[in-house]
């Protein structure tokens, strides 16, 4: 019987719903046969079957639709719209009414609406099953002979108790199912989950063999191909054998990022916080990175701050993963110009510091809209122009991840064309605040043929042992150290070094860390137990293809005495090997070259401090030299436009000149905002001497500065664009503010733009123009210039608007307007007012300056000279002032 409803039910469909809905369709059309029945038996059997049958007819309809054609959707609607709307108020007035069972027949129908719709459906229905019950109710209660009655006392007891019997048992019934698919798509969830973790585990397993696979015929060629390097005779033989070098440093690359990308994707990526020396950390990646840098024929500038504390605490391996990762691009992407390395720290509380480590290049850099999608994975971006450029696209993504580990931030500025900064920022405790002081990077640099292999000591006395199932492996190591006559015995296993050892005493032990039968780990303990009893101690160092960020610890703590991670690399097997050894067996050593050091110096630049913040603006927002030398605020130009050729505003033409030129009957000067392009360059050359910038620009819609301004700014992450919704004293005053703020300690540049934001919507910004032509049509600046009538021009929601007019004699007229936008004085905040104009006569100025403190007594009047944009678009004879209106009737006090 269960096989057979099992079979009904999931015949031809996999559709949760369709199952759900057969079976409510066999469970409605099992009760209302044995309702047909049982009304038989009751005195009004016609009046209560004829509703039934038709709702047999309904469900059996229902069934032929959802089992022969799949309609589920549409038997569900039509099985809701007929029992709902028709068969049920049926029953409601052929048995009875309330006194029947029909009420509970209703709330088997709401249930059926909650369990087969969703969304807009499951909100009609319920609506239409609302509707139809109350409107049945309502017209039984009015209308109580149209009840028809059940007969009898037992009869309605009986109707009821069968209803409810009925439904309950529905009900019961369709839950059950219900849970048991539950329970049967958890158990599969649960399957499936065990599934994904074995396939994640053998996804790990087997990058990590592939890794070990690999490494081992990559450790025979890297080796082999030194040898050759060291031997080579012609400088042919040489470069290719640096090409086969330079490809096996590439693949092993390719195999680091692999491994690194599974373990983030199954999130076993750790960070490991432990001390290190800062200056041994940027030794060690200058050292890398600069044959490679060199390689390319590029300068490369290394800037440490001298003040760094001397030991931090962080993930010393993960760090120098992250800047190795920003140098090779920047080496990559550049093809001429120079790579630059800065470091600097900050302590922002007690015994944690700040450190700030930028890697600038002057190299192809990144197009706007590819800086969203430069840190996916596999994603190469320009491919185009970087087909020739090898990667992988995993570099930055891994990057990313690991300085989010960090709980660090990466950020990038860059300008397509012309260079990029990769900017990182990691908190650090301190362990050691001792300064670090100056670093010198002045290292050899040598890559000529003949010269390329510089051997370290020589010990002719000493005797080692190299284990390794490998043979080549053998091989490589034997003709690698073949220059430092070392005497070399070898052994294929475990247990045959064991054997060897307990004949002869070496100096120095090198274990296979993977091998059959015993591993490199069971040899160590094997061997130290052997030694139990002799009471020597022989120095082993583990040569391993595990060769993982953190993996040279692990070795360290086992009890390994040094560590070689494979492919063996020449010097450093060498390097140490000489550590282990004891002094007094080595013949000589060899001392670094300290004439050939010096030959290939890195060229140092000087550090310059960079400011945290760097403010700039338009020429157009009319701060003098006082304040922008006081502040260093940094002046974008507009070009303007003549007859005479273009020039930049301030910087090549000043006011005086243009009214000079303007006042010849016919000349005309016209204004233009710099490029997106001449922004770029403009927050470039700021970004060299602060670690922010904020460019309060001016007006949003007047002219192009602001939209130009921030299209460029998207390129860069420390670039932040506001529009400061006024023009020229407005927009100074602003700029003040935000000078201000960053002189009382303010170092947030989130903060800044917060505050600037708010305060823009306080200041008041109006002029009076001489014309109003631009401003209004060519008819009306007629007939303005005719009347002498000169627009008052207000500036609101970054726009100049009309708000008046004054007219007469041009000074009567500024005068008026004064007295005109002051007259509020108890709305004014009285600290400042920033007064700018256009040609006026010292004596105007002074009248004008009176005139605006007899209306409001000013603390401070800034009066200044219009920029050259300004003069040219409104025309010579234009005033205007800026101020701060008061909020609630007090003064605005954050930026005083
Ligand atoms: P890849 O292996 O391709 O170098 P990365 O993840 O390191 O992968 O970088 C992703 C993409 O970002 C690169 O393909 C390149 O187009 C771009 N990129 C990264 N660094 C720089 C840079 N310093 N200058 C220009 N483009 C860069």
């Amino acid at each position: 019987m269960r096989e057979k409803l099992k079979k009904i039910l999931y015949s031809g469909t996999s559709d949760l719903r369709e199952q759900l809905f057969r079976l409510i369709l066999i469970v409605a059309l099992i009760v209302t046969a044995l309702a047909i029945v049982a009304g038989l038996f009751l005195q009004n059997a016609t009046a209560n079957t004829i509703p039934l049958a038709c709702l047999l007819g309904v469900i059996l309809v229902a069934l032929l639709v959802t089992f022969r054609y799949h309609k589920t959707d549409f038997a569900a609607l039509l099985f809701a719209v007929v029992v709902i709307c028709w068969i049920f108020p049926l029953m409601f007035f052929s048995s009875g009414g309330v006194e029947g069972g029909a009420p509970v027949w209703y709330v088997l129908g709401l249930l059926y609406i909650f369990m087969m719709f969703r969304g807009k459906k499951l909100v009609f229905f319920l609506w239409l099953a609302i509707a139809a019950d109350v409107g049945t109710y309502i017209i039984a209660y009015r209308n109580p002979e149209m009840l028809i009655s059940l007969g009898g006392k037992t009869e309605v007891y009986y109707d009821s108790l069968f209803a409810i019997l009925m439904v309950g048992m529905a009900v019961g019934l369709i839950m059950w199912f219900q849970i048991r698919l539950y329970e049967k798509e958890r158990v599969l969830t649960l399957q499936q989950k065990d599934e994904i973790e074995q396939m994640s585990k053998s996804k790990d397993a087997f990058f990590t063999n592939m890794s070990h696979e690999i490494r081992t015929p990559i450790n025979t060629i890297i080796g082999l191909n030194e040898m050759i390097l060291r031997e080579s005779v012609t400088d042919e033989v040489t470069e290719n054998a640096l090409h086969v070098k330079n490809a096996s440093k590439m693949l092993l690359a390719l195999i680091n990022d692999i491994l690194d990308f599974s373990q983030i994707e199954s999130d076993r990526m750790t960070i490991v916080p432990v001390p290190y020396r800062t200056k041994e950390l940027f030794d060690e990646i200058v050292d890398l990175l600069q044959i490679r840098i060199k390689e390319k024929n590029l300068d490369f500038f290394v800037d440490i701050d001298s003040t760094l504390p001397s030991v931090l605490v962080g993930d010393e391996v993960r760090i120098k993963q992250i800047l190795i990762n920003l140098l090779t691009n920047a080496a990559k992407y550049t093809q001429k110009g120079s790579v630059t390395l800065q470091a600097q720290g900050e302590m922002i509380e007690q015994n944690m510091l700040r450190l700030t480590i930028s890697v600038s290049d002057t190299g192809i850099g990144i197009k706007k809209e590819d800086l969203e999608s430069l840190y996916d994975y596999f994603k190469r971006i320009d491919r185009a122009r970087n087909r020739k450029i090898e990667g992988s696209g995993l570099g930055l993504a891994i990057t990313k991840q690991l300085v989010s580990l960090m709980d660090g931030k990466l950020t990038v500025d860059s300008i397509y064309t012309k260079g990029s900064i990769f900017t990182l920022i990691l908190e650090q405790p301190v362990e050691d605040a001792k300064p670090i002081g100056k670093m010198d990077y002045r290292r050899k640099l040598k890559q000529k043929a003949g010269s390329y292999y510089k051997q370290t000591f020589e010990a002719p006395a000493a005797r080692i042992l190299v284990v390794d199932d490998n043979e080549t492996n053998l091989m490589v190591v034997e003709k690698l150290l073949r220059a430092t006559k070392l005497r070399i015995d070898k052994a294929r296993s475990g247990e045959e070094c064991l054997e060897v050892m307990k004949k002869r005493t070496y100096h120095a032990v090198l274990l296979d860390s993977m091998m059959p039968g015993m591993n490199g780990m069971e040899t160590l303990k094997a061997i130290r137990f052997q030694e139990n009893d002799s009471g020597q101690r022989t120095p082993i160092m583990v040569l391993t293809a595990d060769a993982g960020a953190h993996d040279e610890q692990r070795y360290l703590d086992i009890g390994f005495d040094a560590y070689l991670p494979k492919p063996v690399d020449g010097a450093r097997l060498e390097a140490e090997i000489l550590k282990l050894l004891p002094t007094e067996l080595l013949e000589y050593q060899f001392q670094q070259d300290a004439a050939e050091a010096e030959e290939t110096a890195i060229r140092k630049i000087l550090r310059r401090k960079r400011k945290k913040i760097q403010i700039c603006t338009d020429c157009v927002s009319d701060l003098s030299k006082k304040y922008v030398e006081r502040y260093d605020v940094k002046m974008m130009y507009q070009y303007i436009e003549t007859d005479q050729g273009t020039f930049r505003d301030t910087l090549e033409i000043d006011t005086d000149n243009l009214a000079r030129y303007l006042a010849h009957p016919g000349h005309r000067a016209l204004v233009r905002s710099a490029s997106v392009e001449e922004y770029e360059a403009f927050y470039a050359e700021a970004l060299t001497e602060a670690e922010n910038v904020i460019h309060i620009s001016m007006a949003a819609h007047v002219g192009d500065a602001y939209q130009n301004a921030l299209q460029a700014a998207q390129g860069f992450d420390h670039v932040h664009v506001i529009d400061s919704g006024h023009i020229t004293c407005g927009e100074g005053l602003l700029v003040l503010g935000a000078c201000r703020m960053l002189e009382n300690g303010c170092h947030s540049v989130e903060e800044i733009c917060q505050e600037l934001n708010f305060i823009k919507g306080l200041i008041q910004t109006s002029f009076l123009f001489p014309s109003a032509e631009g401003y209004t049509g060519r008819g009306v600046a007629a007939f303005c210039r005719y009347l002498d009538l000169y627009p008052i021009m207000h500036m609101r929601q970054s726009s100049l608007k009309v708000s008046g007019f004054e007219f007469g004699k041009l000074e009567n007229a500024t005068k008026r307007y004064i007295r005109r936008k002051l007259r509020r004085k108890d709305q004014i905040d009285k600290r400042v007012v920033f007064i700018i104009h256009t040609g006026c006569t010292v004596e105007q100025q002074r009248a004008f300056a009176e005139e605006v403190l007899k209306c409001v007594p000013f603390e401070i009047v800034i009066m200044e000279k219009a920029s050259v944009s300004c003069a040219s678009s409104n025309g010579i004879g234009t005033f205007g002032m800026a101020y701060l209106s008061k909020i609630n009737g007090q003064e605005y006090s954050k930026t005083d």
